[in-house]
């Protein structure tokens, strides 16, 4: 088992906090966790290249995309490793995120920590 945190920090109202799970090489990332400060709706989540939210997107870099595919969603073939979909804040600010994906790895190479 291999796990990872994200703690969401920057210069908007937006934090919160991310927990990555992975139970081994073949499984799939568990991501849970939840985010405060969102405005209602739906949002892009994404793992960035760099870990430095200071400046939002600028400092925090591309999606993580070590195949060099075109943005995609979760279920396509074509699609940034880093490619999560949407979370869905409700009325107030909050999402809960409970997700798997099966081609983000915490094992390996090619493994998104740090
Ligand atoms: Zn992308």
């Amino acid at each position: 088992m291999v796990k990872a945190v994200a703690t969401l920090r920057g210069d908007s109202e937006v934090t919160g906090t991310v927990y990555f799970a992975q139970a081994d090489e073949d499984s799939p990332v568990v991501i849970t966790g939840k985010l405060h400060g969102l405005k209602p709706g739906l949002h892009g989540f994404h793992v960035h290249e760099f870990g430095d939210n200071t400046n939002g997107c600028t400092s925090a870099g591309a999606h993580y995309n070590p195949f060099s595919k075109n943005h995609g969603a979760p279920e396509d073939a074509e699609r940034h490793a880093g490619d999560l979909g949407n979370i869905t804040a409700n009325d107030e600010g909050i999402a809960d995120i409970n997700k798997t994906d099966r081609m983000m790895k915490l094992i390996g190479p090619l493994s998104v920590i740090g």
